[in-house]
């Protein structure tokens, strides 16, 4: 396996076949899983802005071990159970701008499947049975290791530890597994069992994707055994495919240098990050690094709860994005026709550099850098425009309004409405601030009094009182409006 940059090709002119290892929904979503689908969502969303088409298909584990586990211990019945984690997946998933697969295969909806790919495997001599259960035999498989770079002598060596005695060696895998009393189960001619973990992917690929595709993806701790163990099987069970044609791994999340863990206790859910500083800032974050880069992820523990500083301040960059685009809005209209003709050197690149940009190898980081360099040159416009005849100034601002839309929309960010997304985060920040809105009205209503009664010096003693309480004044043409100082 070649681990350096190639130029990608698809299969079929055009299109693009690509399948993501989804969640295992067991529990709610943690940030870890938000990140590895933005990572996705992101290189889905650039290859459309390259102009391909995606088939995008990214599975559901909703039956396996930890659900039957979580689902005994909660007195849940497990597929019901799993079934809502699914849907909350998706639910928490959108808030940080993740578009719903094309294909969300499901293993519960694919058991006839697995049981074909498992009976392939048996007679292709890959595959034997025990007991009702099912296992890869892996030194049937000679490439096997090649992905994660493993060798199977050290695998066979280093498992030395808990080793099933019915398995003919340490790396041989589940295929199958025979049903515990009160499991849910499937019919099979090995008896009523559930499938292993693994073998779904294989089953769901060939069924969506074919025995080929382009992209595979998934984190990196996935690459083994879990990928390294799809590619045996759908090698193993099919002997003519390739299976996948390009891997994709995002990086490791670390807290502190430490990796994310249940045991460090640094696992937060997906939607407390959401409610705490909006999915759009953890999606902003996270599309500041490449998708294959290891991520730093600061907390700090106050009273009565976390901050997340880092994503404090995407926030605050991303409220200045919004801010521009919301002033280019009030002078050329949303979606301002740019029309043909002259515009301001830079007011038309932000396409063309972001494209070259995505095309290698994803690098959203310089899109975000490109984004605050046309971002710049709007305010320059707004705020002087000296010198510039007054069409090309306002063609300008319309072209580079709409190119910050399309190249937002390409790494998932600026689709809200600039009012929508600026009014939920002055909501978040009087709830982190602890700002009592119903004094700051008092103060605004006090205010306008004060100025109608021409008391500018009362008017004035009053803003520097709503400073003091965070707040900043805004005077806009359509009156004034207020927001919390950060
Ligand atoms: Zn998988």
């Amino acid at each position: 396996m070649r681990r350096d940059k190639v130029s990608f090709v698809p299969l079929v002119p055009g299109q693009i076949g690509m399948y993501v290892c989804g969640p295992t929904t067991y529990a709610p979503a943690h940030v870890g899983h938000a990140f590895s689908a933005i990572s996705f969502d992101t290189v889905r969303r650039s290859l459309k802005f390259l102009g391909w088409d995606v088939k995008y298909v990214r599975n559901v584990t909703d039956i396996d071990d930890k659900i039957i586990k979580r689902a005994h211990e909660t007195n849940q019945d497990p597929l019901a159970m799993s079934a809502r984690f699914a849907a909350e997946y998706n639910r928490d998933m959108a808030r940080f701008n993740v578009l719903p697969p094309t294909i969300e295969p499901k293993v519960t909806e694919h058991i006839a499947e697995i049981i074909q790919i498992v009976e392939r495997l048996i007679a292709n001599g890959k595959a034997y049975v025990v007991e009702g259960d099912v296992y890869y035999e892996v030194s049937t498989f000679p490439p096997y290791g090649r992905l994660s770079g493993k060798h199977l002598e050290d695998l066979r060596a280093g498992e030395r530890i808990a080793i099933d005695e019915r398995k003919r060696s340490p790396p041989d895998f589940a295929l199958w597994k025979s049903a515990k009393p009160g499991e849910p189960s499937w019919d099979s001619p090995w008896g009523k069992g559930r499938p292993g973990w693994h073998i779904e992917c294989s089953a769901m690929t060939v069924k969506h994707l074919g025995p080929t595709f382009d992209l595979h993806a998934g984190g990196q701790d996935l690459i083994f055994p879990h990928h390294e163990n799809e590619i045996a099987q759908s090698q193993g069970a099919d002997g003519e495919g390739t299976f996948a044609r390009y891997w994709m791994h995002n990086g490791f999340l670390n807290f502190a240098g430490e990796k994310m863990s249940k045991s460090l206790g640094n696992v937060f859910n997906a939607d407390q990050i959401a409610d705490a500083v909006g999915g759009e800032a953890l999606r902003f974050f996270c599309v500041q690094h490449r998708y294959s880069s290891p991520v730093e992820f600061d907390v700090e523990t106050v009273e009565g709860g976390v901050r997340f500083r880092s994503l404090e301040e995407a926030d605050r960059r991303l409220s200045k994005f919004y801010k521009t685009l919301q002033r280019i809005d009030l002078l050329v209209g949303q979606g301002g026709d740019a029309g043909e003709g002259a515009v301001v050197p830079g007011a038309d690149t932000l396409i063309p550099r972001s494209r070259e940009a995505l095309a290698d190898d994803f690098n959203s980081p310089v899109v975000i850098a490109l984004l605050g360099e046309t971002m710049k040159l709007a305010n320059q416009l707004l705020d002087e425009g000296k010198g510039i005849d007054k069409q090309v100034r306002r063609r300008s601002l319309a072209r580079i309004g709409r190119e910050l839309r399309l190249v937002g929309e390409a790494v998932g960010i600026l689709l809200a409405a600039p009012q929508t997304y600026l009014t939920e985060r002055r909501e978040r920040l009087v709830r982190t601030n602890k700002i009592e809105v119903a004094a700051v009205q008092g103060k605004l209503a006090e205010r306008t009094a004060a100025r109608a009664a021409k008391d500018f010096a009362r008017a004035d003693a009053i803003r520097v009182e709503l400073t003091a309480m965070g707040v900043e004044l805004l005077d806009t043409p359509a009156g004034t409006d207020w927001q919390v100082i950060d």
